[in-house]
């Protein structure tokens, strides 16, 4: 359930009709709803009820910032008690100046550097998910030589499918994720005794907008596995990080197990592992929570096919059709009642810069509003300034209010960054 609903013919964002925003802020823009972040959030947070029942322990539960990092929608996610999941120390220095507490704050990712590794330490943030032994060994030695003591966990891959785009899929033996499941007992013994690190624990995150729990279940279950052999190995395991992936209806067709669902599951898979759980989920959370709001540029006859509907959005504000061959619903702002046949496509000079073919859509003529939904993740923090068209600007709804809480970058404050050298003057 989001709160972008039809209200006397008009789209709203909660109490804010659309065209208001337009208008104020221009178009393109993403526009989030703070209500739906907050009901995500919880409806997350009541689906691991079980799992907390069960093990008696409240997990944590940590926002994968790279899905939305903007700082006003990391604190709307910090006040309902989020912690963060960060993948670079830019995401990092976001989610402390979110207000999100260090000790709540997981740093993944395959290639942190050693200037992130030290970042990570100074700010005693809760935990490192390791990715390879030679990471272990870098961040313990880091550690060590200023007297600071890192909790890590070892990511492993457990050589699942996770059945989703394979851009997005993460735990097959061939992605760069993880350490293989068959190597994680070796790497877990050659990391578990160095001065600087605790390791504590394993995590697992094999893919993003899983639409099936299945393969999160057979993961589990090999985590649970390695759980039991690492104690049999004589090491003290106390954490275990599940990660995220679990999908959003991007369409109406496409039915995603419900948190509630995913929590039953995860009660079962994890009935008597006695660890702390963290859980980092994206999608799910800020998915349905934003729409990129776009104006028609012009409607042009098509050649064969149904007319191109340009509008003022483009791949690089929204990369992931042109990514992924995604599909995000396309909705007039001020519905008429008719349909028509169209193509949907940007402005940008590349074919790939195309939203919907052959899309049954509401009718819309030059200079009419529309939305692309579920954009609130993997949306506005994917943006490029390709074709020098700025970055676009960001608004979070709440109630009858609306703030822009990240401005519009034009083409030209980019190119000032930029410098022509001496030796290109006469
Ligand atoms: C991307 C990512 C997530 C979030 O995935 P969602 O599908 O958005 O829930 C969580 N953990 C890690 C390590 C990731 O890379």
């Amino acid at each position: 359930m989001d709160h972008f609903q039809l209200r006397n013919g008009e789209l709203h964002a909660e109490d804010v009709p659309l065209s208001r925003i337009a208008e104020e802020v221009g178009t393109p823009v993403y526009v989030y709803s703070r209500a739906t972040l907050e009901r995500h959030a919880r409806v997350f947070r009541e689906g691991l009820e079980p799992v907390a029942k069960a093990s008696g322990k409240e997990p944590l539960v940590a926002f994968a910032v790279k899905s939305n990092p903007n700082v006003a929608v990391l604190k709307v996610l910090s006040r309902e008690g989020f912690g963060a999941d960060v993948v670079s120390g830019g995401e990092l220095v976001r989610a402390l100046t979110a207000g999100i507490p260090a000790d709540k704050i997981v740093f993944s990712g395959v290639g942190k550097t050693r200037t992130e590794l030290q970042l990570g330490l100074e700010k005693k943030i809760g935990q490192f998910n390791i990715e390879s032994s030679e990471e272990g060994r870098e961040l313990a030695e880091l550690a060590a030589s200023q007297g600071l003591e890192a909790q890590a966990t070892l990511r492993i891959n457990p050589d699942v499918d996770a059945k989703t785009h394979e851009k997005i899929s993460t735990g097959r033996a061939e992605n760069k994720f993880g350490i293989p499941l068959v190597r994680a007992r070796e790497v877990f013994g050659e990391l578990a005794n160095l001065p600087g690190l605790n390791l504590r624990g394993v995590a697992v995150h094999i893919g993003s907008q899983l639409l099936d729990l299945e393969p999160l279940e057979t993961a589990f279950a090999k985590v649970g596995k390695l759980v039991a052999d690492l104690r049999a190995d004589g090491h003290t395991i106390t954490h275990v990080d599940l990660g995220g992936g679990l999908g959003v209806p991007y369409k109406a067709s496409e039915n995603p197990p419900s948190p509630a669902e995913y929590g039953a599951m995860v009660a079962r898979a994890t009935e008597g592992w006695d660890v702390h759980l963290t859980f980092e989920p994206g999608r799910v959370i800020a998915g349905n929570a934003g729409v990129l709001l776009t104006r028609v540029v012009r409607v042009k006859r098509g050649g064969n096919g149904p007319p191109f509907v340009i509008v003022d959005a483009a791949m690089n504000d929204l990369a992931r059709p042109a990514m992924y061959g995604a599909w995000h619903d396309f909705d007039a702002v001020v519905p008429v009642g008719d349909k028509m046949m169209a193509n949907i496509v940007g402005p940008i000079c590349e074919t790939g810069d195309t939203f919907a073919t052959d899309r049954e859509i509401d009718a819309l003529q030059s200079g009419e509003l529309a939305v692309f939904r579920t954009a609130g993740a993997y949306g506005a923090t994917m943006a490029s300034s390709y074709n020098s068209r700025g970055f676009v600007p960001e608004v979070l709804v709440d109630g009858e209010q609306f703030a822009v809480v990240a401005d519009r970058i034009p083409a030209d404050a980019i190119m000032d960054a930029e410098r022509v050298p001496d030796f290109l003057l006469d």
